[in-house]
């Protein structure tokens, strides 16, 4: 049986096939020149699934897929689960999760206070991720939650603030926010499914070795950075 590999579609594939190549793994055509899901690697012994972000955690805890390859921010708002060991940083998709405010916020709007009665509001699609900074903080907001598009909410005031994914910042700047405080600063993880953890043991670690080995290479490459 072949391993199966979830990937995270977008910025995190693109960075992630060039490692999986190092390891051996290739996939037996473009990923995206096809608008398949499911790719065979060329030696035949991997499977690889392109998929979202959210849905890689979910394929691993279930066990139809032996590894997944994904954000820290999809993991740490996922629902919590024993399913799968977080088992190595491929140090690739760096970004950051951080709170966001409009450029011109009072004082107060930065220590999180709402203007008027009633809640300071906070608009994300990482409504655990917030709730535990906020009531870290001590701080009573109101989560209003959103598939996407968090930047335009402060501008139409549906929200005080926002929580939201930031890499270079332009996408907040160009929407009038500037960034306040950072949540976690986020990279890709390599997580295993528990069972096959166990059932799969050799091919697995052999696996993350070579990975480990490709991410220690990146890292040299790039001047021992990061
Ligand atoms: P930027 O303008 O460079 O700060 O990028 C901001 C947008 O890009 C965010 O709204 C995110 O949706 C997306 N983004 C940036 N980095 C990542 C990443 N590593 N993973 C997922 N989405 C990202």
């Amino acid at each position: 049986m072949p391993l199966v590999i979830a990937l995270n579609r977008g910025r995190i594939l693109a960075e992630c096939l060039p490692m999986l190549a190092q390891a051996g793994i290739e996939p037996d055509e473009d990923v995206n020149a096809s608008r398949k899901l499911i790719f065979p690697s060329r030696r035949d012994e991997h499977r690889l699934v392109i998929m979202r972000g959210a849905d890689v955690p979910t394929y691993v805890t279930h066990g139809t897929a032996d590894i997944g390859i994904v954000g820290k921010d999809t993991l740490l708002e996922a629902p919590p689960t024993a399913g799968y060991y977080e088992r190595l940083d491929l140090n690739i998709g760096h970004c950051r999760i951080v709170t966001a405010l409009p450029r011109d916020a009072a004082p107060e709007r930065l220590a999180y206070q709402p203007a008027h009665n009633g809640a300071f509001r906070v608009a994300t699609k990482f409504v655990s991720v917030s709730r535990g900074f906020f009531a870290r903080k001590g701080r009573q907001v109101s989560i209003i939650p959103l598939a996407g598009t968090m930047e335009i909410a402060p501008t139409l005031n549906l929200a005080d603030c926002i929580v939201d994914i930031v890499d270079t910042g332009n996408t907040l700047k160009a929407n009038g926010l500037r960034e306040h405080e950072t949540i976690a600063h986020i990279s890709s993880r390599l997580i295993v499914n528990r069972a096959s953890m166990r059932t799969k043991f050799d091919e697995i670690e052999a696996l993350i070795s070579q990975l480990r080995a490709a991410v220690e290479r990146r890292r040299q490459a790039d001047g021992g950075g990061l």
